[in-house]
């Protein structure tokens, strides 16, 4: 299995998921796409895919930079999307979408808690505190390795960090450094939103979590969704350097613009292994 990003961040979000390519017709995934048509198709482009490859969309939540581009997309390219209650209420109210587009067949309504399958891969979601109306975030498995996202979450929870235990590879959300929040010209509402427990995670609260991860499972982490305005990617680096490092955890950091690069699971794991030998 491997995973990239076709961007991340406040202006917009997208990362795909691919079963192994040894398979005659690999599962392709991709989870939330908050970018227009247009945008979208250049970013597959980039990262070698047609939008026709894309087998289904995950939408995580509402919010705009995730579901943005999700029904556009599904209707020009006839891609299902898998979403929960919620978000698809939520969904209707943002008017991205219409009750009639049910008549597709194209909306599959999912639990927050229930597993499900999407050709090869399984997606195992799992609930969040992000001001949303019933948002997710998600481990994704092809049976042998698993992948764990968590963005979009205000807080850390024992259930979440249970269930990124499972996680080979993490795709973790590092938002914003408190102090630079505070600093900003944003409104205080605003940084109320962000720094609170149904906002975005702070680099101390991912940090927390990858405390939380180290000597498990972890190989590899990819920092997700930084701001612009209130974080700073080097600092990120030093951070999470300092406690991945010692456990021999590689990682690297998504960005807006050109998201992340393919990276193999397998390949991965069998040059830690090389490593080791
Ligand atoms: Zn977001
Ligand atoms: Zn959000």
């Amino acid at each position: 299995m491997r995973f990239s990003s076709l961007g991340s961040g406040s202006e917009g979000n997208a990362w795909l998921f691919e079963s192994s390519n040894d398979q005659a017709s690999p599962t392709r995934i991709m989870v939330d796409c908050g970018f227009t048509i247009k945008g979208t198709v250049a970013r597959l482009d980039r990262m070698g895919l047609s939008p026709e490859q894309v087998n289904a969309l995950i939408v995580t939540h509402e919010h705009d930079d995730h579901l943005g581009g999700v029904f556009k997309f599904s209707r020009k390219f006839n891609a299902p999307v898998f979403l929960t209650h919620g978000t698809w209420r939520a969904a209707l109210r943002t008017k991205r979408t219409d009750a009639a587009y049910l008549q597709t067949g194209l909306v599959n309504l999912i639990e927050s808690h229930q597993a499900f399958e999407v050709g090869s891969l399984s997606i195992q979601p799992f609930p969040v505190p992000h001001d949303a109306l019933e948002p997710i975030q998600m481990l994704v498995s092809d049976g042998q390795y698993h992948v764990g996202i968590l963005t979009d979450c205000g807080s850390s929870t024992p259930h979440l960090v249970r269930m990124l235990g499972k996680a080979d590879a993490l795709i973790l959300e590092s938002n914003h450094c408190p102090d630079m929040l505070l600093q900003s010209p944003y409104p205080d509402s605003l940084k109320r939103r962000v720094g609170g427990n149904y906002g975005h995670l702070s680099n101390q609260t991912a940090c927390e979590i990858l405390r939380s991860l180290v000597g498990g499972k972890l190989r590899f982490a990819v920092a997700a969704h930084l701001s612009k305005n209130t974080n700073d990617a080097k600092l990120v680096r030093t951070m999470w350097n300092d406690i991945l490092a010692p456990a021999g955890v590689r990682f690297g950091v998504a960005c807006q613009e050109n998201g992340f690069d393919w990276w193999n699971v397998r390949d991965i794991l069998t040059a830690d292994n090389t490593a080791q030998a």
